[in-house]
């Protein structure tokens, strides 16, 4: 079965090519990703209505670009796979557009997928792929979840934010430090200029004793801090205090996972989302995981952030898993707010 994954959700226009086997995960033929970042750039983040606009430019060039890389034609395509939510309304309408329109043109079924199964199922085309059942810690810009994996589409949420997003907290700060969006990977790079131990923030909810997060309290430390620089901008001063958010943020996302694999008794860590491409998460998590006989599996580093990849795969393994079937209904609606527990999930 070949399945097209489309993703509009955000600020990324992903189109991807998966073809299931028999036995084991599928494989990923082709992908193609148009990233709006430089477009949003001067606004300091997404626009939402710019991001509508140029999801339309760039999908159907991109699923070209995908069947001539893959050496399929369009007809081969067996199912269509899209982002139905969580995201920006006006960005997700385009993608299940252009995914149902294409169907009902093809005759060929549609799947609305939900964007954080693709996140979490990511790891899954990586030369290391998980095995059921493990922790997942999921970390991308909007969500910051801990969850007990058992099969497809069976989730258990065992913690999450109560307020902002790990990678919320990177963009936030980076923002307070005057770096660009998205301000994860800039505040990344300048922290390794700077000492983690310079200055001390908080790790809330570090001791809550349940496997929730908070992020915002941060924000206003570093902003706090950054207000002091006032005047007397000092590049290693930055820098230091960028090291020291990153590893405030590292060190609850550690702990926490630790703390979960324990509470499971599970084996076994998957990372997903944008933040799993941190390389002070990944050097951490991989050291404590070590320690305890914990395998850990992260995405490819450049499927961490959205693409079409994980939109195909979610869809080709709930298909494959006998959850939910593609439709020809081409009748469709996005679910801008959608939690992941709200999916049809497997028995
Ligand atoms: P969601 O999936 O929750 O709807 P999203 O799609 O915007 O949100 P992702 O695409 O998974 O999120 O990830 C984007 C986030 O990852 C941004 O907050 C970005 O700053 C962060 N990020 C990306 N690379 C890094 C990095 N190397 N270090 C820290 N953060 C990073
Ligand atoms: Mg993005
Ligand atoms: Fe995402």
């Amino acid at each position: 079965t070949l399945v097209l994954g489309i993703e509009s959700s955000c600020d990324e226009t992903g189109v991807a090519l998966v073809r299931t086997r028999e036995h084991g995960v599928p494989e990923l033929l082709a992908h193609a990703l148009h990233t709006q970042v430089a477009m949003h750039a001067d606004y300091g983040g997404v626009v939402p209505e710019l991001a509508s606009r140029d999801h339309i430019r760039r999908v159907i060039p991109l699923a070209n670009h995908v069947l001539a890389q893959a050496g399929q034609a369009l007809a081969a395509i067996d199912v269509i796979a899209y982002t139905r939510g969580p995201g920006l309304a006006g960005a997700l309408l385009v993608g299940a557009g252009v995914a149902c329109a294409l169907g009902a043109a093809l005759g060929k079924p549609v799947l609305g997928v939900h964007h954080l199964e693709g996140h979490l199922l990511s790891p899954f085309l990586s030369a290391d792929p998980p095995e059921f059942p493990f922790v997942a810690l999921l970390v991308s810009g909007g969500h910051t979840q801990l969850m007990r994996v058992d099969g497809v589409g069976r989730y258990q949420l065992l913690g999450e934010t109560i307020d902002d997003a790990a990678g919320e907290a990177f963009d936030k700060s980076a923002k307070l430090l005057g770096l660009g969006y998205p301000g994860g990977p800039a505040l990344a790079r300048l922290a390794e200029f700077g000492d983690d131990t310079a200055y001390k923030l908080p790790r809330p909810l570090l001791h809550s004793g349940n496997l929730d997060f908070s992020f915002a309290g941060l924000k206003t430390a570093v902003l706090t801090q950054a207000k002091k620089f006032e005047g007397a901008p000092c590049e290693q001063m930055r820098a230091d205090l960028a090291a020291s958010t990153q590893a405030a943020i590292v060190e609850v996302l550690v702990k926490k996972s630790l703390a979960a694999l324990k509470a499971t008794g599970l084996k076994r860590l998957v990372v997903a989302g944008g933040v799993g491409a941190n390389a002070r998460l990944r050097a951490a998590l991989n050291a404590a995981c070590a320690q305890r006989g914990v395998r850990v599996h992260y995405p490819e580093l450049h499927l961490c952030t959205d693409n079409g990849a994980m939109i195909a795969l979610a869809a080709a393994m709930r298909v494959q898993a006998g959850i939910e079937a593609p439709n020809t209904d081409y009748a469709f609606d996005v679910k801008p707010r959608w939690p992941l527990d709200m999916l049809p999930l497997a028995a």
